[in-house]
């Protein structure tokens, strides 16, 4: 299958980038890895007059660890995110998440940012993002915005991108060196999008819980934190903590989609399990069994 005829521009910078865009308008789409992309063009889901490739953007290249956190720039591709011994220290959900997505050949040219801006609400990166807090660099013509994870994603395959922006970078913040964290999730095959997930950070002092995030994918129209289930968990004893319990907490409410895959009730059941089960990971003591 063949996609409809486009202009294909491979500008050098990323200004070039935001003029090509803003010259184009709704016309042109943004190309990173082309994995989500190019097979919805292939199968004549969407067709676009230009797509602007931004992956030959030096400046959209950089992966910077700090003592702040982690900054990926937009042509980071997933399997940097594996092979960057670093982050394990500086952002370890980064690499726990990568392993998770498709397979080698998908993470080879498939893009952080990528992900993040194609907002699928099974996908895990989104969900690390509004785990972690990150902030999103959004460059459009007029300059750079910031906008917290947390308002980025709207819907289903939607952000609040303008068409005449991208998604340059995104910062996450670094935890604790004392936080745990764990991805977890249920596909029907290694390597298919997840019927549900959960994202887990968990920072202690030792005795009670000090911090914790849960992040839910594909029980949504969006990545969701577990609020309830945060509050819950926040002040609890690490060795009395009731996971089961937490985990109910973390699904009650919810209303996930259904498809041939998974119902609705399904889903949220397999929610819960995956939630239990990160907690569980990462509650369990430095050292232990993995
Ligand atoms: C068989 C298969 C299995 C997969 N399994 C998983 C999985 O388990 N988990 C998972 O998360 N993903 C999975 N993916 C998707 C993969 O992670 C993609 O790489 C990712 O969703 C999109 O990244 P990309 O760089 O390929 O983006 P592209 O395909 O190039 O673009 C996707 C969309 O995002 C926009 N876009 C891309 N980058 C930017 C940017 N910087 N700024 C603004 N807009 C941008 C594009 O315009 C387009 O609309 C799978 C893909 C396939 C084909």
């Amino acid at each position: 299958v063949k996609p409809a005829p486009f202009t294909y521009l491979a500008p050098a910078t990323l200004g070039e980038v935001t003029a090509e865009l803003a010259e184009w308008g709704d016309d042109a789409k943004v190309l990173a890895g082309g994995q989500s992309l190019v097979p919805m063009l292939n199968l004549r889901l969407t067709r676009f007059d230009a797509l602007v490739d931004i992956t030959g953007v030096d400046e959209l290249r950089a992966l910077d660890i700090t003592d702040d956190g982690v900054r990926v720039g937009a042509a980071t591709r997933h399997h940097v995110l594996e092979e960057t011994p670093e982050l394990w220290e500086a952002a370890p959900l980064l690499p726990l998440a990568a392993a998770h997505i498709g397979h080698f050949q998908i993470r080879n040219r498939g893009t952080v940012c990528g992900s993040v801006a194609h907002a699928d609400p099974a996908a895990e990166l989104p969900a690390v993002s509004i785990v972690l807090g990150a902030q999103m660099e959004v460059a459009g013509p007029g300059g750079t915005r910031q906008v917290d994870a947390a308002d980025f994603f709207t819907g289903t395959w939607t952000t609040v991108l303008d068409s005449d922006e991208v998604l340059a970078a995104i910062r996450f913040p670094r935890w604790a060196s004392t936080a745990r964290f764990a991805v977890e999730e249920v596909a029907r095959r290694e390597g298919d999008f997840a019927i549900a997930g959960a994202v887990v950070a968990i920072d202690t002092d030792g005795q009670a819980i000090t911090r914790a995030a849960i992040g839910l994918f594909g029980l949504g129209e969006t990545p969701l934190r577990a609020r309830a289930a945060e509050a819950a968990l926040t002040g609890a004893s690490v060795s009395s903590v009731d996971l089961e319990e937490v985990a109910r907490l973390a699904v009650d409410g919810l209303d996930p989609p259904e498809d041939l895959h998974a119902s609705s009730g399904l889903r949220a059941r397999i929610g819960a399990a995956v939630v239990q089960r990160g907690l569980a990971r990462a509650l369990r003591p430095a050292g232990g069994p993995s």
